[in-house]
């Protein structure tokens, strides 16, 4: 399996447990990352210091080890572009930035990761219209499914044999999830994070088509932002504040949008690798 993030972290927040249970269980996963995140603000006032922030792009590539030895990725790649920025920043100019390169570059040098490193499954983000438009996160969604067309294209110009992905697959962030968590910090009298803003998010939950049981794997989600020191303050509220077990048990499963498969599949599905026969371990 594949997954391609826009930042050093997202793959913390973002289908880790479903990474974590498959790795366990014998598959070999690939993170790409699009940025180095250096535009990143230190959410973490514990190492917020001036020499943390004048060197955030080693901090954060350490950050980043961590965390995918954590969850067990067992290559992770830059795709090699610097954070944009949120959208209309000042770093939504710079000449290194994901948003300034041209597409077409950025589709060729994910296409010959592809070739490389053969996944049967890909993760990527959503339609970005629907829910976070960073400008890196939209770029990962507009690049991906190209990327996969071209790698599988004998006449294309690319270094590397053809390979043909079998799934495509889009982190699905659910609003029933966070609505149920929600009503749990109201019912244990705790402030919740989620203010209006969170709640009239639009609901995109109608297009979950795989949900992952990640009971279990939970706590190696938690470990992984955790070792995002910059970005994940471990008094946080909106990650850690209500008790282990309880988030737990609210995040015991995690979504997808299933975008097309090559190989026959059922709809709902629990594993991404249904309908996939080859084998997942050697
Ligand atoms: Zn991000």
């Amino acid at each position: 399996m594949l997954s391609i993030h826009a930042h050093p972290d997202d793959e913390s927040s973002k289908g880790a447990a479903t990474t974590a249970k498959y790795t366990d269980n014998g598959a070999h996963a690939t993170l790409v990352c699009a940025t180095g995140g250096e535009e990143g603000d230190i959410l973490n006032p514990a190492v917020n210091t001036p020499e943390v922030l004048a060197d955030l792009f080693n901090v954060r590539m350490a950050e980043l080890k961590a965390a995918t030895d954590i969850i067990g990725y067992d290559i992770v790649e830059m795709l090699g572009y610097r954070d944009s920025g949120m959208k209309d920043s000042e770093a939504n100019e710079h000449p290194d930035c994901f948003w300034a390169a041209p597409m077409t570059e950025s589709i060729a040098r994910f296409a010959t990761m592809l070739r490389r490193f053969r996944p049967h499954v890909v993760i990527s983000y959503g339609d970005p219209m629907g829910g976070y438009d960073h400008p890196d996160h939209v770029r990962v969604w507009e690049i991906t499914d190209p990327a996969i067309v071209l790698a599988a294209d004998p006449t294309a110009d690319l270094d590397g044999e053809p390979w043909q992905v079998l799934k495509l697959y889009n982190s699905m962030w659910s609003k029933a999830r966070m609505v149920a968590t929600h009503e749990k910090y109201e019912e244990l009298g705790l402030e919740s994070p989620f203010d209006k803003r969170w709640l009239e998010r639009p609901d995109h939950d109608h297009m979950i088509t795989t949900r992952i049981d990640v009971q279990g794997w939970y706590q190696r989600r938690s470990d992984a932002l955790l070792a995002h020191a910059t970005q994940v303050d471990p008094t946080s509220p909106f990650w850690f504040g209500l008790p282990d077990d309880v988030m737990a048990s609210l995040n015991n499963e995690e979504c997808f949008e299933r975008v097309w498969s090559k190989v026959e599949t059922a709809s709902p599905e629990i594993d991404m690798f249904a309908g996939i026969e080859v084998a997942t371990h050697g």
